[in-house]
């Protein structure tokens, strides 16, 4: 099928954006890297009248560090997340979700607004976002303002983005030494979106854990963070006991809907396998270094 015909815009400053998006309302459409947006044309399950193409925008793209905190321009690629070395420095868990997004073709041109903004229930992004407690650097025509990750995503392909904003970057702090992480999913085929996935990170010093952050991909219509499991590994000491306390804590917290593939007791059974991979991928590293 093809898309249904529609106007296009390249505008070269964001307030040419709000412009553009004042006139045409709902019928309007960013364009970033096209990855998403495109095929729900092509299947005709959208008819935008316009798409604003933002990917000329200044300001918008690239990787920097101010201070202690990592700025990841709405506009840089996936690949371009894959190759950072800040990124793997400093974002281990966000480096190592990327090699999990689509394939490289996709990720040679997506990008990383472009998968906040569509709130993918089994997206990489938004549950490593929420791991990290990331700040998402919204902008509209009266101004620019910060929404935490946790705040942002508010159901399946929802997000707290208004009727007129863009999205511009995603600020993450960096963390002191002492923080593991560890990013694992379980999808049919590698590049495919995930069945249930978990980004984990913990302050891992002195063999025990504290500061946990779970936050699941697949297990809801938004990432769901795993908040009292968290609150029961705290100061918990690695080991097979501690497994087995937050698998359990897992099993009344998390409650995962079934969808086409999987039900809702497979979704369940799969994250507690994957806690149970990711505490113990986080006490091997901490034991390597
Ligand atoms: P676009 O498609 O251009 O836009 C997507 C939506 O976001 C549109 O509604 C657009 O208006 C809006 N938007 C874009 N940028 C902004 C912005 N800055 N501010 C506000 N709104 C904005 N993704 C995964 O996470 N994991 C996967 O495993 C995965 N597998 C895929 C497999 C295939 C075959 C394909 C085609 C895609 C897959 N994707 C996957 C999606 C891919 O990651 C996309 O790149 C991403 O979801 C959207 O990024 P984009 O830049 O292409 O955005």
């Amino acid at each position: 099928m093809k898309a249904p015909a529609f106007a296009y815009a390249r505008p070269a400053s964001l307030g040419e954006v709000f412009t553009l998006l004042a006139q045409h309302g709902d019928g309007a459409r960013l364009l970033a890297g096209g990855q998403s947006l495109l095929a729900t044309l092509n299947l005709r399950l959208s008819a935008p009248d316009i798409l604003i193409d933002i990917t000329g925008l200044p300001g918008m793209a690239g990787i920097t560090i101010e201070k202690d905190t990592l700025r990841i321009g709405a506009l840089a690629t996936h690949r371009e997340l894959e190759h950072s070395h800040a990124i793997s420095h400093h974002l281990p868990l966000l480096a190592q979700a990327v090699p999990h997004v689509a394939h490289i073709a996709i990720r040679n041109v997506g990008t990383f607004g472009g998968s906040i903004a569509m709130a993918d229930p089994a997206a990489e992004y938004p549950a490593v976002c929420v791991a990290l407690d990331a700040q998402f650097v919204i902008a509209g025509a009266k101004g620019e303002r910060r929404v935490a990750a946790r705040e942002f995503f508010k159901g399946m392909y929802e997000t707290a983005l208004r009727p007129g904003e863009v999205l511009v970057a995603g600020e993450f702090r960096i963390r002191p030494e002492g923080y593991r992480s560890a990013f694992i999913e379980l999808a049919r085929r590698h590049g495919d979106y995930a069945i249930v996935g978990l980004a984990a990170q913990a302050n891992c010093s002195d063999g025990k854990y504290s500061d946990v952050s779970l936050a699941f991909l697949g297990a809801g219509g938004e990432p769901v963070l795993a908040r009292a499991t968290a609150a029961a590994l705290e100061g918990k000491a690695f080991g097979a006991d501690t497994i087995a306390l937050a698998q359990a804590a897992l099993a009344k917290e998390l409650d995962p809907p079934a969808d086409l593939y999987s039900s809702s007791a497979t979704k369940l059974h799969l994250a507690r396998v994957i806690t149970g991979r990711a505490l113990a991928t986080l006490a091997t590293l901490a034991a390597a270094t």
